[in-house]
């Protein structure tokens, strides 16, 4: 599934959830979910995300990069304690350095580590708060791809692929169809949100 699809699916939960719960979101609340939503493909060496962080779309850079990444984090931890939020980031670079698209990233067991680990490391800059638009944007991405023939390893390490019965092929004019209209029920949300 295309970002944008994941960005505007995630808004738009995102953001009814903000307006259920009496919430004013800003834009910190919309980055948190932006990046929740395109979290989950940095399992792929050519992801959106990836294309800014790795020197070239190859899976031999994205396991070097972020092996490095978890032994830079351990390192900081080691040198001076009290950089807590250096340990919550190893077992996400880790997960990252090995993972294979759709795999432990797209599962309950990758989100519970994402979610948890973005939560202390916001909890300790005191913004915990932040968790929920992510979790969301996170999660929502998950359900987004079940939709798609691929499916998700939801139950990884278990292989087995989980698909809705419906489902459409990436970029496909249903895919559009409901980009245009998650953005237009994100825009409705986010205009309750604020009058
Ligand atoms: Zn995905």
């Amino acid at each position: 599934m295309m970002t944008k699809t994941h960005i505007s699916v995630g808004c738009a939960v995102g953001l009814a959830v903000a307006k259920a719960l009496g919430m004013h979101p800003g834009p910190e609340y919309i980055t948190a979910i932006a990046i929740g939503s395109m979290l989950p493909d940095i399992d792929h060496p050519g992801s959106k995300i990836n294309r800014k962080i790795l020197p070239r779309s190859k899976k031999i850079d994205k396991m070097a990069v972020y092996t490095i990444m978890a032994i830079v984090a351990g390192y900081l931890y080691l040198k001076n304690s009290n950089m807590g939020f250096a340990l919550y980031t190893i077992p996400l670079f880790l997960m990252i350095a090995f993972s294979k698209h759709r795999g432990i990233t797209h599962s309950i067991l990758g989100s519970g580590i994402f979610i948890f680990s973005i939560y202390s490391i916001s909890n300790e800059l005191g913004r915990g708060i932040l968790a929920i638009p992510f979790a969301l944007g996170y999660l929502m991405h998950i359900v987004s791809d079940m939709l798609t023939s691929a499916g998700v390893q939801l139950f990884y390490p278990a292989k087995k692929r989980i698909k809705f019965l419906f489902r459409f092929k990436t970029n496909s004019t249903f895919e559009k169809v409901l980009m245009y209209i998650a953005t237009a029920v994100s825009i409705y949300m986010g205009l309750q949100c604020i009058f």
